[in-house]
């Protein structure tokens, strides 16, 4: 039987090691018959980037930091050299201040949630813009949100007004691609031990708190939110556009999330 996703070229923008949730979505993606490229932030990340590319059988690597505007535009300009068109995009893309992700939000600075915002939100915005001209009508985009956008969680702090906006902004991004027939949702993950989570102040203990907790009681991972992704970024997900998918063993539904005491 043919996969999902046979015949379809994907961008994944996210990778930092085999711990990222965009390397969960990547190999869902690739065993399901997607042919696929990839973007880094940084010469670091390359070396780590490179040999999982390897291993997806992927060709293209392109350099990639959202902050700068030339980067992204030149990084679309190589993918338009090696495929005319493409038909998803992958945005698994946040970064804050470590000092931003503990302590009282009120102390958050002008640099510290400009900085936020600017990768964690806007970036989608930009890459987006820059994906338009190859990407197929029927194609979708796919971003990666946290329930701290939707209720407080302790410590999330910035990063949780910022997922707010990134929601937001995954639904005025559908009304404007919906009529050119193409789709863009957010998974919202429960947490996952990965790098960007490491900054986040407690982490280990909302861990806990999800684990013993969530209906599920066990914490997400990787590969369980690439099969999700699956369905959005396949033709199974066609009607669905602007959503916000849970995929985090159901603890969006419990009533009492952590109190700050709890994880101190
Ligand atoms: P990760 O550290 O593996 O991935 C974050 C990625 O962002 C890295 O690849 C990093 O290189 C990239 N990045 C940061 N600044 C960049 C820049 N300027 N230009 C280009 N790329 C940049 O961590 P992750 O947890 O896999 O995070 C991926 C996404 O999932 C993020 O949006 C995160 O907020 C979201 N998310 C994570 C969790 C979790 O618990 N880990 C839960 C829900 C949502």
């Amino acid at each position: 039987m043919a996969g999902l996703l046979e015949g379809r070229r994907g961008l994944i923008m996210g990778i930092a090691n085999e711990r990222s949730i965009a390397w969960g979505i990547a190999k869902s993606a690739q065993r399901e018959g997607a042919e696929l490229a990839l973007t880094f932030a940084g010469e670091m990340l390359e070396k780590r980037v490179r040999p999982l590319a390897a291993e997806l059988g992927s060709e293209i690597v392109l350099p990639c930091d959202v902050q700068v505007d030339s980067d992204i535009e030149a990084a679309f300009d190589s993918l338009g050299e090696h495929w005319d068109s493409f038909d998803f995009l992958v945005h698994s893309i946040a970064f804050a201040n470590r000092d931003d992700l503990k302590g009282r939000f009120v102390d958050t600075t002008r640099d510290g949630f400009a900085l936020a915002l600017d990768v964690s939100v806007y970036s989608l915005i930009a890459t987006v813009r820059a994906a338009l001209p190859l990407l197929r009508p029927g194609g979708n985009i796919l971003t990666m949100t946290y329930l701290g956008g939707e209720r407080t969680i302790p410590h999330y702090n910035v990063m949780g007004v910022a997922k707010a906006a990134l929601e937001s902004a995954v639904r005025y991004l559908a009304a404007d691609l919906g009529p050119s027939g193409v789709r863009i949702n957010a998974i919202s993950a429960g947490p996952v031990r990965t790098l960007a989570a490491a900054g986040i102040g407690d982490f280990r203990k909302i861990l806990d708190w999800y684990e013993q907790n969530a209906p599920l009681r066990r914490a997400t991972t990787q590969d369980e939110v690439g099969d999700a992704a699956l369905m959005l970024l396949s033709d199974w997900g066609r009607s669905i556009t602007g959503e916000i998918v849970h995929v985090d063993g159901g603890y969006h539904s419990v009533a009492v999330p952590p109190a700050a005491e709890d994880v101190e």
